[in-house]
């Protein structure tokens, strides 16, 4: 009898539990029904975020990228040849990436950054001569100050001129860029001797810009300038990926959209934006279905924009932009050939080195360095063979222990559309992320974000999207 009770008791105990488990489910099912879709075309920088973003709202995303990878122009892969994850191109940020860290910090991953203290920049001359642009832990302005005052690779009454430029900045005076124009005319107003534009305000525009000084837009220059070395000090700061780049952010980044029930679909080719009645009705793909949601997120270049909206539907997607290359030469020697972490070039066609078994603190790297040549319009048709003497002699210029040292593979990345090319006036050619159709939205780092083709372009594009989704449904 006390058996049978106990029997009973427990099948009732069974089926409770079953019960609310069912409700539980159906819960789920409910709440996945009722929440909002978003489809989001493009896993760079600017559909990833603008995923993240979404889904932590309680949004349902799917995402569907074209190629079997996510990361669009900023990833890393795993060369067969040396087993190294080596990136596509290294990417520099800045401590005024605010966006962009507040993504990083929600997908839980800033503690692979290296983040300097104070703007630091090593500067090795073509001569054998060094010298650096260390800017003292003081408010801003001042740290910068005390930067260019104290980099001697410029005669004393040059950078006395160079602070014309940062009292420029700070009088808000537009005087002198009542139009815009090239950053080397503007410059040329400011009083900025060749030596002063030659040594570092080239090497800048092309860090920031990715476009040599007689062709990029001052407009934007002054914008980058304002924003990433006067507004404060923290955001000078040069901040590095301490991991390739897919293991920095992509894993991480696709892991918390998976987890929050958005769905991510690789190898999935977006083939047209279908419109009717001024809403977008669907996504065709290249497999031939069609994927609806509540709201739509171009995240991919302008040109591909072009091509899934054949009639333009009011959108400025003209193809008013021209691109501008990056190459990056990764060079692995047999041995460590520097201590810097990282190093400019002066008088170079050669701008950048990283260490990056320095910057990895990862044995296996030691003696590879990643060159880069930005704005490198003139190098795209060299070959790869040629480009790397040009390294190597670079180097061998610029840090003597590479005479020395057995080169023992290198690799060499042409990016023909790292960015578009930021020519004066260009802004106007940019669109809103909000678009004439009321449940499409566009990301980018080509969109209208006032700042040049960079990463926190890309994020900023993305929040805009997700932050206009938001209130479209408010
Ligand atoms: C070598 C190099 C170095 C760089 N260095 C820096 C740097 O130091 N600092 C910095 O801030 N920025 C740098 N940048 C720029 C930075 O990488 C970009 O601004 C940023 O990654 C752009 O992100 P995005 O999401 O806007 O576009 P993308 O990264 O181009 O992403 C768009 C995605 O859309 C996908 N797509 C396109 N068409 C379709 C379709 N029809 N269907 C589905 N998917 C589609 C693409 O495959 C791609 O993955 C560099 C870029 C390069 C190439």
């Amino acid at each position: 009898m006390g058996k049978q009770i106990l029997r009973a008791f427990a099948l009732r105990m069974t089926l409770r539990v079953r019960f609310f488990a069912a409700l539980r489910m159906t819960a789920k099912w409910q709440g996945y029904f009722r929440m909002k879709k978003v489809i989001v075309i493009g896993g760079g920088f600017a559909g990833l975020s603008a995923a993240v973003e979404l889904t932590s709202a309680g949004y349902h995303v799917t995402l569907v990228e074209q190629r079997r990878f996510l990361g669009g122009r900023a990833y890393s892969f795993l060369d067969r040849k040396t087993g190294l994850a080596l990136d596509n191109g290294q990417h520099i940020l800045m401590g005024c990436y605010k966006n962009t860290f507040r993504f990083l910090e929600k997908i839980g991953v800033t503690d692979k950054l290296y983040v300097q203290k104070n703007l630091h920049i090593d500067f090795l001359d073509t001569n054998g001569n060094a010298s650096k642009l260390d800017c003292l832990p003081l408010p801003a302005p001042l740290h910068i100050a005390s930067g260019i005052l104290r980099f001697n690779a410029l005669p004393l009454t040059d950078r006395f001129r160079m602070l014309r430029v940062a009292g420029e900045m700070l009088s808000g005076n537009s005087k002198s860029l009542s139009r815009d124009c090239t950053v080397s005319e503007w410059l040329h107003r400011l009083g900025q001797s060749k030596k002063a534009q030659d040594t570092l305000w080239n090497i800048i525009t092309l860090a920031t810009l990715n476009e040599n000084p007689d062709k990029a837009s001052a407009g934007l220059f002054k914008a980058v300038l304002k924003q990433a070395f006067f507004a404060n000090r923290q955001g000078s700061r040069i901040v590095l990926p301490a991991t390739p780049l897919s293991r920095l952010y992509v894993d991480a980044a696709e892991n918390f959209i998976r987890q929050r029930e958005g769905t991510i679909e690789k190898g999935c080719i977006a083939s047209e934006i279908l419109i009717k009645d001024h809403a977008v009705t669907g996504i065709r793909l290249h497999d031939g279905r069609v994927l609806k949601g509540d709201y739509y997120i171009s995240a991919v270049p302008y040109d591909s924009l072009q091509k899934l909206l054949p009639d333009k539907k009011g959108i400025s997607v003209t193809p008013l932009f021209s691109a501008s290359p990056i190459i990056s030469i990764h060079l692995l020697f047999n041995d460590s050939i520097t201590d810097y972490r990282f190093a400019a070039l002066l008088n170079s066609p050669i701008q950048w080195i990283f260490n990056k078994e320095k910057l990895y603190r990862d044995s296996s790297y030691r003696g590879l360095l990643s060159i880069v040549i930005s704005g490198a319009h003139q190098y795209l048709d060299v070959p790869s063979e040629k480009l790397v003497d040009l390294a190597l002699r670079e180097l061998k210029k610029t840090l003597p222990d590479t005479t020395s040292a057995k080169l023992l593979y290198s690799k060499v990345i042409k990016e023909r559309f790292a960015t578009f090319s930021p020519v004066p006036g260009v802004n106007l050619n940019r669109p809103s992320q909000k678009t004439p159709i009321q449940n499409l939205f566009l990301a980018g780092d080509w969109t209208d974000t006032g700042l040049p083709a960079t990463i926190e372009g890309a994020v900023i594009s993305g929040y805009q999207c997700a932050r206009l989704i938001a209130e479209t449904d408010a």
